[in-house]
């Protein structure tokens, strides 16, 4: 708007004066170059004639001029346009314009001269057409042309008029009317310019208007186009939600009618429900309590058509544990405090008993203060409910309190819940299994095949048991005793797995524990009794299929039980597993080895067809088995008895075999052990004989066909009888007399020993106090005991009333014990010895040196007498340790304050060093062999010194 009005208004004066300058300072350069070129004109002409100085110093201010008028002109233009139309830059102009006029003038003045008028015409007209030029040019502005012109004409006229020559005033006339026409030329000019200038304004400015009001058209064009695009737009977008609307509309109406249709089939499916949920209906008024109420009968027994009053009919049926609850509910309800109610009690139905209901309800009335008017709701019998509850209950505790473990699996074998004990069996937490497949789970191919084929069998057979391999989460694989049933729906498909399972890995671990117990000797780990009997079966059915040879070994340690009543059960128990270990690894594993009883070895040896192959194994086992072994601090020396036996040689069948290298041990034993004996068939008769003999020492017993002898024992001091050692013998009715070596062992054997020596006591006694008490002399009477009478209670007791039966003072009687009974640390044999003590009888310790040979007993128990083994006697002389040894022990009997005898003296040198080493009694061949009472009486009838007696008795 605002281009427009200016398109309008009059061009001012001020609105020319910038194109003015502008136009002045764009054609000032030309006046100065015709300035200098009227300076090139006019030089040539005036040269002779005008002053050098004048001359000089006009072509001087011509070119200062120039000079200063290009300065200027490059100063205007370098200058905003807002600052040219400052004061100086008119004002210099019109200085340059003063300045240039005079210059021209000065061409009239002082270069020309008066008197030559050809010269005066060409120049004059030269500077006089230069300035008309120059006024022509700065017609533009009135001031530029009128500062030029006056200096430029002013000062020649007024020259020529000063002069006063009639071709000066010729000039000045021509000059004035030069002048005037110059200036009216210049006006009209300048008017001219003015108007075109004044129209270009205005041109300019109507083309501004123009372009502007263009643009304008074009911005407005833009905006139309923009507006009527955001109109389509805003017409498409409405057409959009008219169409969304209309769809919206038509799905409410869709979605209404089918809510509708739904409510009229809920409408009619409430109705059946209600009728197959058997639920009652009620509707409370609670201003009359009437209650409107459907299935009564079934729930309280009353009549269907019956209106019951809520406090006076319903509510004394209410279980009273439930009551409270039951009312708590209801006021929470009426206090507006639940949007509805629903709760379990009990009633009682009109038959008496109790039944659970199930009530729901709610308010559907209240007055203006909120006081609940009517309710409405339904009541329905949730008794079988509840007792199902109560059981899934139990089942529930009944699963997680399982010891088994249990699974329950869909028909896909997915497993759908698992108990307790299935976690802990198999290491898998309840979420963890929960979920995932069996056969996912079974970690191992073998199992999914396993389950598969389970899976295809319980399809037909509904349940199956059997023992299964499961594996832990570990990875480890276990035994399981796994027991399936298939659950069917009523159409007989399968819904479910539930599987049963027992870890029987315990279960396994002792049964493999019993195997190796059945089988194993738990104590030194080699094969038992009955694992033997199997072997030998086996190796016998292999000698027999071979043809070849088989031996047994019968390996009996010697005076075992000795070390086991002596020094423990501890200390035996390592010495057999000592002695099984040497056996194991001097035989390996070709040989089988077993353990029979406590100290009963055996070995099978197959290919035995040579026999001193055998002779020399039995020889290393025994060799072997006698190095000393260090056990609890002991070094014990063990040997042992050996039997053998081979099939077929001698043995028909492996149960002969057993029995024939037990005689041929029991030989070998018989001979004093540390050997081996293989069986022959006069063993057999031995072991008969053996047999025989054993059953007439019993008759024998019976019968009193035992006598007792008496060998006399020297005192060496006094060199007379003072005692005497009871020897059993046997007269038997056809072998004759038998010496105590053959049958003392047998009556230990078999405990006949007990009664055995109870007779020779009694005999020894009778005897004692025979000589006692009719002559011819006291005799002290040692009696040998057996360890199986020391251990009976009450056995002292016994000897007393022998002594007393026999009125025998107890010091003519002594009692012979063997080293091993005082080292066995039994209470009975403690208690017998002290008794003993007490009654007055001696105790000796006989065959001292074979045993233990130790002091500390000697000292704890009260013996008297020690016996020096005739083994040491038989030896000295012979050889000088066992000098040493005899001499030792005198002389510690002695300090122990201990009587010593010597047994089997048999020669006088052996006499002679024992009597130089001051030993008490001898007894021995060289004194007297064991003879009967009835010689004996004589030997002391005699009264004779022993070494007479022996002349007498003729030796
Ligand atoms: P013992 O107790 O060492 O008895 C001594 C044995 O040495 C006796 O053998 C005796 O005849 C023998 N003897 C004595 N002087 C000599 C000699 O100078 N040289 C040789 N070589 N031997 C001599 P006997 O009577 O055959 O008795 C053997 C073993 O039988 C006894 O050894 C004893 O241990 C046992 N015995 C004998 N009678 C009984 C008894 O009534 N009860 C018990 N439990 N054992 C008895
Ligand atoms: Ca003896
Ligand atoms: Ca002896």
């Amino acid at each position: 708007m605002t281009g427009s009005r200016a398109a309008f208004s009059p061009i001012s004066q001020s609105d020319l004066r910038l194109p003015q300058m502008d136009q002045l300072y764009a054609r000032s350069r030309l006046p100065q170059w015709l300035l200098l070129f009227t300076a090139l004109l006019v030089t040539p002409l005036v040269w002779n004639q005008a002053s050098a100085f004048h001359l000089f110093s006009w072509l001087g201010a011509l070119a200062l001029l120039a000079v200063l008028r290009q300065m200027l002109v490059r100063r205007y233009w370098q200058t905003p346009s807002q600052d040219r139309l400052r004061r100086r830059w008119s004002f210099f102009f019109h200085l340059g314009n003063l300045a240039s006029g005079l210059c021209l003038s000065w061409v009239y003045i002082a270069l020309t001269p008066l008197d030559n008028f050809a010269q005066q015409a060409l120049t004059y007209s030269i500077a006089g057409g230069v300035s008309l030029c120059v006024g022509v040019l700065y017609a533009t502005r009135f001031s530029a042309f009128i500062s030029f012109l006056l200096p430029a004409w002013l000062p020649p006229l007024a020259w020529l008029l000063h002069d006063g020559s009639a071709s000066s005033k010729g000039w000045a006339t021509m000059g004035m009317l030069l002048f005037f026409f110059i200036v009216l030329t210049a006006v009209l000019i300048h008017r001219i310019m003015r108007q075109a200038m004044i129209s270009n304004l205005r041109n300019e400015s109507l083309l501004a208007n123009l372009g502007s009001a263009h643009q304008r058209t074009e911005e407005l064009n833009q905006q139309l186009t923009r507006e009527i695009m955001q109109r389509r737009q805003a017409e498409q977008s409405l057409r959009d939600s008219h169409i969304a609307l209309e769809e919206r509309v038509r799905q409410r109406t869709a979605e209404l009618e089918a809510a509708t249709h739904n409510l009229r089939a809920s409408e009619a499916q409430l109705s059946l429900a209600m009728e197959a949920s058997q639920l009652g209906l009620w509707d409370w008024d609670l201003t009359t309590d009437k209650v409107y109420h459907s299935r009564l009968k079934p729930l309280f027994g009353m009549p269907e058509d019956a209106v019951p009053s809520m406090l006076e009919d319903l509510r004394p049926l209410v279980h009273p544990a439930d009551l409270t609850m039951v009312r708590k509910t209801l006021v929470q309800h009426m206090k507006n405090k639940t949007h509805a109610y629903r709760m379990e009690y009990r009633v009682r139905h009109a038959d008496g008993h109790w039944l659970w209901v199930e009530d729901s309800g709610r308010a559907v009335e209240r007055d203006a203060s909120g006081r609940v008017l009517r309710m409405i709701g339904t009541r329905r019998d949730i008794s079988a409910r509840k007792l199902q509850d109560e059981q899934a209950q139990l089942s529930a505790t009944v699963f997680e309190a399982s010891s088994e473990g249990i699974f329950i699996l869909s028909p896909t074998l997915d497993i759908l819940a698992v108990n307790q004990a299935y976690s802990v069996i198999t290491g898998l937490q309840q979420q963890d299994a929960v979920g995932r497949n069996m056969l996912e789970l079974s970690g191992s191919d073998e199992l999914r095949q396993q389950f598969l084929h389970l899976q295809s069998m319980l399809n037909n057979k509904d349940r199956w048991q059997g023992e299964m391999t499961a594996r832990r989460r570990s990875g480890e694989s276990f035994p399981i005793w796994l027991q399936v049933t298939v659950v069917r729906n009523p159409a007989a498909q399968i819904t479910h797995y539930v599987g049963f399972f027992a870890d029987l890995t315990t279960h396994r671990q002792t049964e493999e524990q019993l195997q190796y117990l059945t089988n194993y000797d738990p104590l030194t780990q080699l094969a038992n009794r009955r694992r033997f009997s199997e072997n030998l079966q086996e190796a016998t059915a292999r000698a027999r299929q071979s043809d070849s040879q088989l031996a047994l070994l019968h390996i009996d340690l010697d005076r075992f039980k000795h070390i086991n009543v002596t020094l423990g059960h501890a200390v035996a128990d390592a010495l057999l597993q000592e002695v099984a270990h040497r056996l194991s690894a001097l035989l390996g594993d070709e040989h089988g080895l077993a353990r029979l009883s406590a100290d009963e070895f055996v070995v099978i040896v197959e290919h035995a067809n040579c026999s001193e192959t055998l002779g020399t194994l039995a020889d290393h086992i025994l060799e072997r088995l006698r190095e000393p072994m260090l056990i609890a601090d002991h070094e014990l020396v063990v040997t042992a008895s050996i039997g053998i036996s081979l099939f077929p040689a001698t043995a028909r069948d492996s149960l002969q075999l057993i029995t024939q290298a037990n005689q041929a041990m029991q030989h070998a034993k018989h001979l004093g052990g540390n050997r081996l004996q293989f069986y022959t068939p006069q063993l057999r008769a031995y072991s008969l004989d053996r047999l025989q003999l054993e059953n007439q020492l019993r008759k024998a017993i019976e019968e009193q066909q035992l006598i007792v002898y008496f060998q006399p024992k020297l005192h060496l001091a006094s060199d007379c009888i003072r005692s005497a050692e009871a020897l059993v013998r046997w007269q038997h009715p056809t072998r004759g007399l038998i010496m105590p070596g053959e049958f003392i062992s047998i009556a230990e054997e078999t405990g006949l020993i007990v009664a055995l020596g109870e007779q020779v006591l009694n005999a020894a006694c009778a005897q004692a106090s025979h000589w006692c008490h009719h002559g011819p002399a006291s005799v002290i009477v040692s009696v040998n005991l057996s360890v199986q009478q020391l251990r009976q209670e009450g056995f002292a007791s016994r000897v007393r009333q022998t002594l007393q039966r026999h009125n025998l003072p107890a010091r003519l009687l002594e009692l012979e014990l063997t080293e091993s009974m005082l080292a066995e640390h039994s209470e009975a044999i403690v208690d017998n010895i002290n008794e003993l003590q007490a009654l007055g009888v001696s105790l000796s310790v006989d065959d001292f040196g074979t045993g233990y040979s130790s002091l500390a007993y000697l000292k704890r128990f009260p013996i008297s007498t020690l016996k020096i083994d005739r083994a040491f006697i038989a030896a000295l002389n012979d050889a000088p340790g066992d000098d040493a040894i005899v001499r030792a022990v005198i002389a510690m009997a002695h300090s122990l304050s201990l009587q010593v005898v010597a047994e089997g003296v048999e020669t006088e040198a052996q006499l002679q060093f024992l009597k130089e080493n001051g030993c008490d009694d001898v007894q021995g061949y060289l004194i007297s062999r064991p003879i009967n009472a009835e010689a004996f009486s004589a030997l002391l009838e005699q009264n004779q010194p022993p070494r007479d007696l022996l002349d007498t008795l003729g030796r």
